[in-house]
């Protein structure tokens, strides 16, 4: 997609039946149509930036409650110490050199009536389509004794990339050796779910060379996990995992892997069948869409429902939901699936903008995981609509898991390929 030309791109979407002006309050008064864009995370940027790509002259204005990004993918390598979080942090003026305007607020509440964004410091926006892309948000609660203020100042999720980020990491690093790490993975669906899994190998990366006799627990409340052959090959091969001195332990909900109570004072974990202490827990939360889709009605239950050849919201007109926060499986929560839904999105809005048929959308993703050194893994997939059931499928034979048992080569290029991944999405969304 990044390389298709702007005219063939329109073209791609464009089709026969024209659609009148009402609902574009801007187009009847002859102005340039506006898109106001909530979220400048990874379907925030590339949604803003395609727009304009597509169409420069619509007005696009980005609202952000940060002054910089800072990516989720690739923070599991601040835990093993092999980057910075500064590495990951990104600014937004790549985006206003493409005329988009982007302004520092959060949004409180959007009226698809008025076609009104209002934010917290009291300005409002008109827009003739809203793309909000808000990510996730944690349900507090689900785990008894885990809040947002503990998970802020000592058992931090670290599942925004940011100062838990570096907390985890300063906690691993102060961990005394032969010290217990335990993490803790929720149901699903979660963003990126093999994120878990990656971040227990990037500790045990660390520990490998630091701490080596150190253990690794995971405790899950799933009975299985993406990629599990592929990262149980790799913990073998790395980590030692199914010998009594495996740097790494995974317990299933079977095993009694669901936790239901923290007691922060001593970091000591609740599971249906025993209790765990750790010296350092992170524990990762159940997830719903961000608290700016339960202001706006436009979740049905945790999720937001679309229409998935649009991304249009099944709730209320006018507004484009994209990434983790819309329920779009079988695609997973991830930053590749969130810049091609973007995509989709922008033409879609450019389409009914112009009077034209969105036409039916094709969606790519690929989850690249680093095991350890040297050890890339990945899966991926292209996915298409079917419009009938309004769902999105995998296209049979498209994509699937990297090779088991694959020659040290390939699983050398994986890393690389992940790392060349993560610097192309950066530039796809924000320059
Ligand atoms: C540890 C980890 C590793 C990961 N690794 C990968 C990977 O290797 N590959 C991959 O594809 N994905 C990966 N992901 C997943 C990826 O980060 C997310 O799926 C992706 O960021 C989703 O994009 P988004 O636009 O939905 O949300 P985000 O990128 O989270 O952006 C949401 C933005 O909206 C802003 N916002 C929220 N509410 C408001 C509001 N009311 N007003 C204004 N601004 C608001 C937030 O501040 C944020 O900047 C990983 C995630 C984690 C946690």
């Amino acid at each position: 997609m990044t390389n298709l030309k702007r005219r063939t791109f329109i073209r791609a979407v464009g089709a026969a039946a024209a659609l009148g002006t009402l609902g574009f309050p801007s187009l009847v008064l002859g102005a340039a149509r506006r898109v106001v864009v909530v979220g400048g995370g990874v379907g925030g940027c590339t949604a803003a930036k395609y727009l304009r790509k597509l169409d420069p002259s619509i007005a696009v204005t980005l609202i952000e409650s940060k002054p910089a990004y800072t990516s989720c993918f690739m923070s599991n390598e601040v835990l093993s110490g092999e980057r910075t979080l500064q590495s990951l942090t990104f600014g937004y003026d790549g985006l206003r050199r493409h005329g988009i305007e982007v302004l520092q607020d959060t949004v409180v509440g959007i009226d698809p009536q008025s076609r009104q964004v209002q934010t917290a410091g009291g300005r409002a926006f008109d827009y003739d389509a809203c793309v909000v892309s808000p990510g996730i948000g944690f349900k507090w609660g689900a785990i008894e004794g885990y809040d947002e203020q503990v998970a802020n100042e000592a058992i931090p999720h670290a599942w925004n990339a940011g100062p838990q980020t570096q907390l985890l990491r300063n906690q691993i690093e102060s961990m005394p050796e032969g010290g217990h790490v335990i993490i803790v993975a929720p149901a699903d669906p979660f963003k990126c779910p093999p994120g878990p899994y990656e971040r227990a190998s990037q500790i045990a990366h660390y520990c490998k060379h630091h701490k080596p006799r150190a253990k690794i627990t995971i405790l899950d409340a799933k009975d299985a996990f993406s990629k599990q052959a592929l990262y149980i090959e790799g913990w073998t091969k790395l980590y030692g995992y199914g010998t009594d001195n495996s740097l790494i332990q995974w317990v299933g909900a079977a095993g009694g892997g669901a936790v239901e109570a923290l007691d922060p004072s001593t970091r000591t974990l609740t599971g249906l069948v025993e209790e765990f202490q750790g010296d350092v827990v992170n524990i990762i939360p159940p997830q719903k869409a961000g608290a700016i889709a339960f202001a706006a009605d436009l979740v049905d239950g945790d999720w937001c429902p679309v229409d998935k050849r649009t991304f249009e919201s099944s709730r209320h007109k006018g507004i484009y939901v994209l990434g983790d926060a819309s329920s779009a499986a079988t695609m997973p929560k991830s930053a590749y699936a969130a810049n091609s839904q973007a995509k989709v999105a922008a033409a879609a809005i450019v389409a009914g903008f112009q009077g034209k048929e969105p036409d039916d959308p094709t969606f790519v993703n690929t989850c690249y995981s680093v095991v350890g050194e040297d050890f890339g893994i990945s899966v991926a997939a292209v996915y298409r609509l079917n419009g009938e059931t309004n769902t999105i499928e995998s296209i049979p034979g498209s994509g699937g898991v990297s090779p088991a048992n694959a020659s040290p080569e390939i699983r050398r290029r994986e890393v690389s390929y992940a790392h060349s991944w993560f610097k192309n999405v950066i530039n796809d969304m924000m320059e």
